[in-house]
């Protein structure tokens, strides 16, 4: 995939990007190496003023890194702001609590003084995706920077601008040259970075297919990763949920993102007994949308990030059509424009062997599911190989425990939308992924969890 800005409003390229050769990837691996040699004993308040200047620097320039999101991968430049804003949050959480999430863990044992210290690693590399290009790469900076570690980032080949700029911003927030890096590369060359000892550990996020290649060249070299995959999230609603409250946030669930989430939620479940009035609510507000310039304040949903992402979404919607799918609204992509449009679709009926029930849909197409009641919604929603985040309505405490227990995901939220937060650690199970980011567990995964025993 070639390294390049192309406005997916336009189809137009704007900019394209020559990836490193070998010879600049290998000054970037010692820069890293010898940043790391110096910065891992740099006391944590000096890492946490840094944090916060970089914190700074995206509050100020939130306009101006939004716009950068919006024309390289279609989000709304509302959201691509609110994006900004949020990497800033996280920035200050960790500049704020990373002190107390690593100072040493006594235990009570059988020496005189036993405990847990936590030490940095060494160079990570992290390989990201485009669908949030601030954020993702922030909630893996912060904490890793936070923890002593240094960064390396692969960025998806379609936001070089955005990788350009984190870049920027860390190096103009003080931290040392080296601390954190962007490798404009492409994924050819990952696994070779995985086999160099100067790279110690690794997260992706991204596709299963991408996950299983980077865990695969780092299983051979024995060296960690976090990754964070796709989903097919369920949003369920059974009888006594406040129906309004729960279509209202079904369709931003959806829609976030111009559909382009991974704890979207895909499979809507439904109760027999309310589908009819949640399926009308639903179709009503998914038509009342506006598609347009992403630019445009007015604009709910915008392009789909690249026109393979528009393909693959449609090959699916018309698969699922083909097999006896019904469409409630929309169907096909928008052909009287350019750029990558696709309306907000809902389908349901489906048929045994339809995509709906195992794929993810990248994209603003909800599965509009009916089911007799708790046990069947469990079931269904289960029945994915995914296990990311399910969201579930219910005012009914007994389903509420149900629904905690039974849910086959790494986040449960009832009666509210799933969303990331840094207090709250984010991850998948199954074919979601494996570790954990954001909140204390997430800065855990990249350090020495030492042990300590003195007689
Ligand atoms: P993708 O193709 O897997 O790309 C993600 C990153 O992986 C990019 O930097 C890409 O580089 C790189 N990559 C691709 N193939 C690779 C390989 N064989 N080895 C190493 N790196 C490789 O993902 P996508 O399809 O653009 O993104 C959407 C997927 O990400 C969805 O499934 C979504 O659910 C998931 N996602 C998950 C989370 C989460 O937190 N769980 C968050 C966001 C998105 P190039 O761009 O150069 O190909």
């Amino acid at each position: 995939m070639a390294i390049a800005t192309t406005n997916p409003a336009t189809g137009e390229i704007l900019k394209t990007f020559e990836p490193l050769t070998d010879s600049e990837i290998e000054a970037k691996l010692a820069r890293s190496q010898q940043a790391y040699q110096a910065y891992r004993h740099v006391a944590m308040a000096q890492r946490a003023d840094w944090l916060k200047a970089a914190a700074d620097i995206l509050e100020h320039r939130r306009e101006e890194f939004g716009k950068i999101m919006t024309l390289e991968m279609g989000k709304t430049l509302k959201s691509a702001i609110a994006e900004v804003e949020k990497c800033a949050l996280v920035c200050r959480y960790y500049a704020d609590n990373a002190a107390e999430f690593l100072a040493d863990a006594p235990a009570a044992t059988d020496a005189s003084r036993s405990f847990v210290r936590y030490q940095p690693i060494g160079p990570v590399l992290a390989v990201m995706p485009w669908n949030f290009p601030f954020w993702q790469v922030f909630r893996f900076a912060a904490p890793a920077l936070m923890a002593g570690n240094v960064g390396l980032l692969k960025h998806a080949s379609n936001v070089p601008q955005c990788a350009l700029a984190i870049e920027e911003i860390f190096l103009q927030a003080g931290f040392p040259e080296g601390v954190f890096q962007t490798l404009l590369i492409g994924s050819d060359k990952v696994a070779n970075l995985m086999a160099d000892d100067r790279v110690k550990a690794a997260t992706l996020t991204g596709s299963e297919y991408a996950g299983a290649s980077l865990a695969a060249a780092a299983g051979k070299q024995i060296k960690k990763t976090v990754l964070e995959l796709g989903g097919s999230d369920p949003f369920i609603v059974l009888q006594s949920a406040d129906l309004e409250a729960a279509v209202a946030t079904a369709v931003t669930a959806r829609l976030l993102n111009n559909g382009q989430s991974c704890i979207a939620g895909k499979r809507f479940i439904v109760a027999n007994s309310i589908a009819d009035e949640f399926e009308q609510r639903f179709v009503e507000k998914f038509k009342a949308l506006r598609i347009g310039d992403p630019m445009d304040a007015t604009t709910d949903i915008g392009p789909l990030a690249t026109p393979d992402i528009l393909k693959d979404l449609d090959s699916q919607v018309q698969n699922s059509i083909a097999k006896g799918a019904k469409v409630l609204t929309g169907g096909h992509p928008l052909s009287d424009r350019p750029g990558n449009f696709y309306p907000p679709t809902i389908l349901t009926d489906f048929s045994p062997g339809s995509p709906a029930y195992q794929e993810e849909f990248f994209g603003p197409v909800a599965l509009l599911f009916r089911v007799a009641g708790i046990d069947e919604a469990i079931e269904l929603a289960n029945s994915t190989s995914f296990g990311l985040g399910a969201s579930a309505w219910t005012s009914d405490e007994a389903e509420r425990e149900r629904l905690i227990e039974e849910l086959e995901a790494g986040a449960v939220f009832i009666n509210g939308l799933v969303k990331s937060d840094p207090r709250l650690p984010f991850g998948g199970i199954k074919r979601s992924g494996y570790g954990r980011e954001l909140s204390v567990q997430g800065i855990h995964e990249f350090v020495n969890i030492k042990t300590v025993w003195v007689k």
